[in-house]
């Protein structure tokens, strides 16, 4: 690794004080429009903290229009991390030198390593939920049958890396059923995907070991609404809920309530950043710390 993977670590006393910032310090930050409500910052500083890294993250509101000058500061002053979030995780790719097979797929960065000026776009939104729903809640995916609700930008991601898990069926369901298609079509070659109709729901659901929902119904300040009747789930089954404002919505409480087993989306952002962390740092993320402090966070708020 060259000047811009740099890191010096610093001693147990320095981290509990904070993040060192001096001449050896190495800069990473999120980029997106707008950027000043994410929890990114606060919880990737608490990693180099904990891990007692010499780097700092922050936020930078970036526009449209401003984006090529952005990735040209990035090798100018060998940011050796960008986070980039909505809207630029498509127009990013232009600009970067390489991007991994992964977010080629799926058609979205949202990790930019830098090594030496050879910007490398990754896609980490996928493999982060499927770490916290492995982690949180169902080890071994193999064989399962799993409903997806939803076929926005964050079902490309789950979809392609729930496909690595080799699951036995893997089926999205969409408001608008030609973006499930496009979606089903596009990942067929990964694995048993398909599309189905909003009316097959119920019985999709009758027979699903997971049912994941990867929309925004049931996000604050829509917290009475619902994906999908939880009482259409297997009382074993796990619901799987991708939003974490509120951190259970009332699809993950009413499936809870009928004894399923419930997967919120604080996991998925975790991870996400964790997988960030390593591919820029080469060490483990500390997760428990990271998620002590977002929950902090978000309960504080
Ligand atoms: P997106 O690309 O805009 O996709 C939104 C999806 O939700 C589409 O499939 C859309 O259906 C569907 N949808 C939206 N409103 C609906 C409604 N009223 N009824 C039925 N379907 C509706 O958004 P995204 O980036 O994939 O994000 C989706 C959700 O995931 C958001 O709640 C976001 O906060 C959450 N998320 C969480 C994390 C995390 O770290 N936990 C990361 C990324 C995203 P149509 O195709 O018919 O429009």
């Amino acid at each position: 690794m060259g000047e811009t993977a740099v890191e010096h670590h610093l001693t147990a006393a320095e981290a509990v004080q904070g993040n060192r910032v001096d001449s050896h310090t190495v800069l990473y930050g999120v980029i997106g429009d707008p950027i000043r409500h994410s929890k990114s910052p606060i919880m990737m500083n608490r990693a180099f903290r904990e891990t007692g890294m010499n780097g700092i993250y922050t936020a930078w509101h970036i526009t449209g229009e401003s984006l090529p000058a952005f990735v040209a500061g990035v090798r100018a002053m060998g940011i050796r991390g960008v986070n980039v979030t909505i809207p630029h995780k498509l127009a990013i790719m232009e600009y970067l030198d390489e991007i991994h097979p992964s977010a080629q797929v799926i058609g979205a960065v949202n990790t930019i390593v830098n090594n030496d000026g050879h910007l490398i776009g990754m896609n980490t939104d996928g493999i982060g939920y499927v770490r916290s729903l492995k982690e949180e809640v169902e080890p071994d995916l193999r064989g399962k049958h799993i409903v997806m609700l939803g076929a926005g930008g964050a079902a490309r991601g789950i979809g392609y890396a729930l496909t690595a898990e080799q699951p036995a069926a893997i089926t999205i369901v969409n408001r608008t059923l030609e973006r499930a298609q496009e979606l089903a079509e596009s990942l067929s070659g990964l694995g048993q995907l398909a599309a189905a109709h909003q009316d097959e729901l119920e019985a999709l659901c009758s027979q699903a070991d997971i049912v994941i929902n990867t929309t925004s119904i049931g996000m604050y300040p829509n917290v009475d609404e619902m994906p999908v009747d939880p009482a259409w789930l297997k009382a074993d089954a796990v619901a799987s809920d991708l939003i974490y404002n509120p951190l259970k919505t009332r699809y993950l409480l009413e499936a809870e309530a009928r004894g399923c087993r419930i997967h919120g989306g604080l996991g998925m952002f975790l991870y996400q950043g964790a997988y960030a962390f390593e591919y820029w740092t080469g060490e483990s993320a500390p997760v428990a710390a990271m998620r002590e402090t977002v929950l902090a966070s978000l309960m504080n708020r």
